[in-house]
């Protein structure tokens, strides 16, 4: 595609080419056919795109794609109006590949219509995301009188202000193990390219046994990740399940906390920024108010019975004590007060 001085062969004579003389002629590419038409050709386009920018001095020399690339990434669209890609809860059909079943259930939108997907890997694992288009409309569900005040946290990932309790899952036997595995698999790693070092050899050219151990750490990260958003999916089914009027959260200072040394894994590892967005499309859903309480709201420092504030209140205390006689559990009453808050931006 790409020849010597200013000249360069435009995407739709390279795919002429491709087809009429490349393929032919070298029998080793025809995986290239067996792609869609659709994908090939988002792919020469894409390439057009990164020799025009070469060429007009805006970018590098774009780098060649390679057919096994850490993340291949195909690509398809709904072509005319009248078909269309079926999709259901468990199944998704792609062009030239036909249906191809889901191994995760309801994330994809079956009551929508699809205009175009790509299909990725990663870790040896195949994704498939979706662009919609205008979605069906739904009947509101009838919602309750009551909002809900959901404090999020470490000791517990959330507490409802009517006393629901969500644990930090990061913290049980099962995650743990996890964790472990991973941080040993890491260390082999490392040990490995060490050793590499050692002998002088180049760390870029990857031997067989480091390509092994890095797609085992990849899979670890993967499945700790997707367990951790598979819990947060759970607390908030059953928060909007009680069908409050709205939710009620904080606006955490995330990046803010995430320098407290101390804190900042055990944030990380809270999710707080998929749990916001997650609430945020569920609640839309069901037309449940979501409400991001204002920064400096002091939902934990309030008392819930006679509004006083306790501004030396530590994190290490867990009960709130005050003057008037509350005592009542901390993140409880941060609940309660989030349900309460006056001040507040919709999400
Ligand atoms: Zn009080």
């Amino acid at each position: 595609m790409y020849a010597s001085g200013k000249k360069f062969i435009t995407a739709y004579s390279f795919s002429k080419w491709l087809n009429n003389e490349y393929i032919p002629q070298n029998p080793d590419k025809k995986w290239i056919k067996g792609v869609s038409s659709k994908a090939v050709k988002k792919s020469i386009v894409n390439a057009e795109m990164a020799y025009k920018r070469f060429f007009d001095k805006l970018g590098g020399f774009p780098k060649f794609k390679k057919k096994r690339n850490q993340d291949i990434k195909m690509y398809f669209v709904k072509t005319d109006a009248k078909t269309l890609i079926k999709c259901a809860r468990h199944k998704i059909q792609i062009p030239t590949l036909g249906f191809v079943r889901l191994k995760e259930y309801g994330y994809l939108p079956a009551d929508k219509i699809i205009k175009s997907g790509t299909v990725s890997e990663k870790a040896g694992r195949f994704y498939v995301t979706v662009l919609t288009g205008e979605e069906a409309p739904k009947e509101k569900a009838l919602l309750n009188e009551r909002g809900l005040g959901v404090d999020l946290g470490i000791k517990e990932l959330a507490v409802s202000s009517s006393g629901q309790v969500f644990g930090n899952k990061n913290k049980t036997d099962k995650m743990k193990k996890l964790e472990k595995k991973l941080k040993r698999e890491q260390r082999s790693l490392s040990r490995k390219y060490k050793n590499k070092k050692k002998r002088g050899e180049k760390l870029l050219a990857k031997s067989a046994n480091i390509e092994k151990n890095v797609l085992r750490v990849q899979k670890l990260h993967q499945a700790i990740s997707r367990k951790r958003q598979e819990y947060i999916r759970y607390v908030i089914s059953i928060l909007v399940k009680t069908k409050p009027k709205y939710i009620t959260i904080e606006d955490l200072n995330i990046s803010g906390m995430m320098k407290n040394r101390h804190l900042s894994k055990a944030i990380a590892g809270q999710n707080f920024y998929y749990f916001r967005s997650w609430l945020i499309y569920k609640c839309a859903c069901f037309g449940i108010e979501v409400r991001i309480a204002g920064r400096y709201y002091p939902s934990s420092k309030l008392c819930s019975v006679c509004g006083q504030l306790k501004r030396d209140l530590k994190l290490s205390d867990r009960t709130y004590n005050c003057g008037c006689g509350n005592s009542i559990d901390r993140d409880l009453q941060a609940g309660i007060n989030l349900e309460r808050c006056k001040k507040y931006k919709t999400a």
